[in-house]
C-alpha cells in the first residue's frame, strides 16, 4: 500500500513568536503548492508559537500543518503547567509527538504515560489529532546488540490496550538516541532494519492496518542524506530537529520526499 510520506519539524524549545511566525513564513515562501498533494508537511513549535504559527499556514492555505510537541492524558482539571487534548484542538492542531526520547530522559516519561497520551489521543475521531509515536534505543541498547527487542517492547508499550481502529491513524518515528542531535545518523540500512521491525510489530498488533501505518525516521536526518534515508521501503517520512529549524534546509528535505 503506498503512503504518503510525512515530513514533520520539531522545533524543540526553539523560536519566539516573532521568530517563530518568520520561520513559518520562509517555509510557506519556499512551498510549492502542489507539494502538499504528494507529501504530508508538519512543523512543531513550542506550545507558546502554536497559535501564530498555524494562522500563518490557514492565511498562506499551502496546508501546512500544525503540531505539539507534548500533551497531557486527561481533559481539564488540576495540572498545573499541563496542556490537554481539547486546548491543541482549539488550535488547530493535526498531529502531537508524544514519548521523544528528550522527554523520557529529562522529565521521566515512562512508558505507561506514553500509552495512556496516545490512548487519550485517538480515543475521539472526531477532529483527529494524530499521535506521533516516538521510539528508539540509546548507543548502549544499540551495542549490547539487543535493540530491536527495546524497540518493539517500545512500540507493544505504546499501543498497549489500543485497537486497529483507534490505531489507524497514529504514526511510530524511530529515532535512535545516539543519531539525535549528534550528527551521526543512522544509514539507511540501519534506519531501514529497526523501521521494519516496527511495521511488522504493528502488523502483529494490527494486522492489515499496519500497511497504512506510517514509520519515520528521524535523527540527524538533513538534505544530504534524507534522499537515501527516505528511499528505504519501510521509512515513510521524517521526524527532523535541528535541520527544521532553517527554512532552506527544510525544504530541501520536503523536496527529497517528493
Ligand atoms: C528530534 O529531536 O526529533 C531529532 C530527530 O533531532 P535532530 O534532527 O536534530 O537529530
Amino acid at each position: 500500500m503506498a503512503r504518503k510520506p510525512l515530513i514533520a519539524g520539531n522545533w524543540k524549545m526553539n523560536n519566539t513568536i516573532g521568530e517563530a511566525v518568520v520561520l513559518a513564513q520562509e517555509i510557506s515562501n519556499e512551498m510549492e503548492p502542489d507539494w502538499l498533494d504528494a507529501v504530508d508537511v508538519a512543523v512543531f513549535p513550542p506550545f507558546t508559537d502554536l497559535k501564530p504559527v498555524y494562522t500563518v499556514f490557514e492565511f498562506d492555505k499551502l496546508g501546512v500543518a500544525v503540531g505539539a510537541q507534548n500533551v497531557f492524558w486527561e481533559p481539564s482539571g488540576a495540572y498545573t503547567g499541563e496542556i490537554s487534548i481539547p486546548m491543541l484542538r482549539g488550535i488547530g492542531c493535526a498531529y502531537c509527538i508524544v514519548g521523544h526520547s528528550e522527554r523520557r530522559q529529562y522529565f521521566g516519561e515512562t512508558n505507561e504515560d506514553v500509552n495512556r497520551k496516545v490512548a487519550a489521543l485517538v480515543a475521539d475521531g472526531t477532529q483527529r489529532i494524530d499521535p506521533i509515536v516516538c521510539v528508539g534505543e540509546s548507543l548502549a541498547v544499540r551495542d549490547e546488540g539487543s535493540y530491536l527487542e527495546f524497540v518493539e517492547a517500545q512500540v507493544k508499550a505504546a499501543f498497549a490496550g489500543i485497537d486497529a481502529e483507534a490505531a489507524a491513524h497514529a504514526v511510530v518515528a524511530y529515532e535512535p538516541i545516539w543519531a539525535i542531535g549528534t550528527g551521526r545518523t543512522a544509514t539507511p540500512e540501519q534506519a531501514q532494519e529497526v523501521c521494519g521491525a516496527i511495521r511488522e510489530t504493528l502488523s502483529a498488533l494490527f494486522g492489515d492496518v499496519a500497511a497504512q501505518m506510517r514509520v519515520l525516521y528521524g535523527g540527524s536526518m538533513n538534505e544530504g542524506n534524507a534522499e537515501l534515508l527516505l528511499s528505504q521501503p519501510d521509512i515513510d517520512g521524517g521526524l527532523v530537529g535541528g535541520a527544521s529549524l532553517k527554512a532552506a534546509s527544510f525544504i530541501q528535505i520536503v523536496k527529497a520526499a517528493l
